[in-house]
């Protein structure tokens, strides 16, 4: 080998060792995202595949984000989740940055735009499903982002709890955004802002208070039924609103009841908010509520069958922050493995049994599947994993779950003081091989029979 060749050689050698090196960063940053799904999947969103690695240098992992919204938004909720992860994976400890790809923001790190509204990502208009419920909040809402200050002013949407009129309020902020970078929005709690109302005045910073919320282009204000019984600050909304109002800034509010019926608020106050557009939102019908589970499980990248919906959509009945809790239970049972809900699955993880008997025990179910697969109780309950144990221990963990009331822990207690997962990860197991095979099929029957003649 010549000079030129060992030189050339080294090159080589150095872009693929470099190349490895990328390589393992992604692997590892890949395998964070992944470890932080399991960790936290109440906050897990289909849009984390979506994050980028920046830069991965000794303590330090970048991460690149869409836009600075997701930045704020996995600072703010998923940064406990991320650390650990990073930590279980590299087995060091890990600082972790959020960078905003955009190129609105482009470079900016999550903390530095902490002065932006604090926006839910999946709160836009995309991922409204609209319905005759809330077809007027929903277009008033839509209206008012695209020319704010021109047409519904003030803007007053309300409805009962879990209806979405926080959602809609942050797509408002978001559309705001998106179409003028330039706008001042501020989108507050009523808390909020009784809160730093009362501040400033223990401070002495009145002044600043009122200038900073008199100069916006926007104003959001969601729940405002919570400023009753506040005189001191329904009396500094009353000038913040006139200010804004003659500024023709766009005032947006939320309440769970309209203007005139929420008790303690001076007429005066609540003939403000009548003068421009008040739109209510009512319940979803079934389908938009089927609808809505559709919408809420994509955003989690997870798959559902029509008739899972139909039934998600009917066991929450009205309440769809119920749904966020029923895909989450699924999500865990499913993990990462991209399997999609059958009804079937829905069912038992969701824990209703259309036939749950009150007379049949866990003993009973046992001891049938002790005699039927001729093993030994003892062995079910014990930590052995061959395959002649483990089915059968599945299985009675399957047919307690759809044949008792039992919840998940008691019926992991009876079997070997095992934890709630793994039940319904052998329900999830039996559930698809009773599709898939004949036999165990027709094993499930028999054993049904048995048990509730
Ligand atoms: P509210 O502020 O009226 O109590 P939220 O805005 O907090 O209700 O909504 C509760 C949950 O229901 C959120 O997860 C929201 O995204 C969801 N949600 C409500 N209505 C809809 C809808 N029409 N489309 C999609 N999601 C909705
Ligand atoms: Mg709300």
């Amino acid at each position: 080998m010549n000079y030129r060749d060992v030189s050339s050689f080294y090159a080589l050698y150095k872009l693929t060792v470099r190349k490895n090196l990328v390589q393992d960063a992604r692997e590892i940053f890949e395998a964070i995202i992944d470890r932080v799904k399991v960790l936290d999947p109440v906050n897990s969103r289909s849009w984390f595949d979506s994050l980028t690695l920046k830069n991965l240098n000794g303590g330090m992992l970048e991460i690149g984000c869409p836009d600075s919204q997701s930045a704020v938004f996995l600072q703010d909720t998923c940064i406990a989740s991320f650390n650990m992860a990073a930590q279980q994976i590299t087995g060091h400890l890990v600082t972790i940055k959020f960078i905003s790809d955009s190129k609105l923001s482009k470079g900016k790190s999550a903390k530095q735009t902490t002065g932006e509204p604090k926006l839910h990502p999946d709160y836009t208009f995309d991922n409204f499903v609209v319905g005759p419920c809330n077809r007027l909040a929903h277009a008033s809402c839509v209206a008012v982002s695209k020319s704010p200050g021109k047409t519904y002013n003030p803007l007053f949407i309300y409805g009962t709890v879990g209806m979405g009129k926080t959602h809609l309020l942050h797509a408002v902020c978001r559309e705001t955004q998106n179409s003028n970078p330039k706008a001042k929005i501020l989108f507050l709690s009523c808390e909020e802002f009784v809160n730093r109302f009362i501040n400033a005045i223990e401070q002495g910073s009145m002044s600043e208070f009122k200038n900073q919320y008199r100069t916006v282009d926007l104003l959001v204000i969601d729940d405002v039924q919570f400023l009753r019984e506040r005189d001191q600050s329904q009396e500094e909304f009353f000038h913040t609103f006139n200010a804004l109002y003659d500024n023709q800034s766009q005032i947006v509010l939320s309440a769970d009841a309209p203007p005139g019926e929420i008790p303690s608020l001076p007429e005066r106050l609540t003939s403000r908010f009548k003068c421009g557009l008040v739109a209510r939102i009512d319940a979803p019908t079934h389908e938009t509520m089927v609808a809505i589970v559709q919408k809420k499980a994509r955003l989690r990248g997870m798959k559902v069958s029509e008739d899972a919906a139909e039934y998600i959509a009917g066991r929450v009945k009205a309440n769809i922050r119920e749904i966020e809790g029923a895909l989450t239970t699924l999500y865990a049972l499913i993990g990462t493995t991209g399997q999609e809900i059958s009804k079937e699955l829905a069912k038992i993880a969701l824990g209703e049994n259309e036939t749950p008997n009150k007379n049949i025990s866990i003993t009973d179910i046992i001891k049938a599947v002790t005699s039927y697969y001729d093993v030994r109780q003892a062995d079910l309950q014990s930590k052995k994993r061959s395959q002649s144990i483990t089915m059968p221990r599945q299985i009675c963990m399957y047919l307690a779950r759809s044949l008792t009331d039992y919840s998940l822990e008691e019926i992991g207690g009876h079997l070997g003081g095992r934890d709630h997962t793994t039940v319904m990860h052998a329900c999830s197991k039996i559930t698809g091989l009773q599709q898939s095979s004949e036999k165990i099929q027709l094993q499930l029957t028999e054993l049904t029979k048995r048990i509730t003649k």
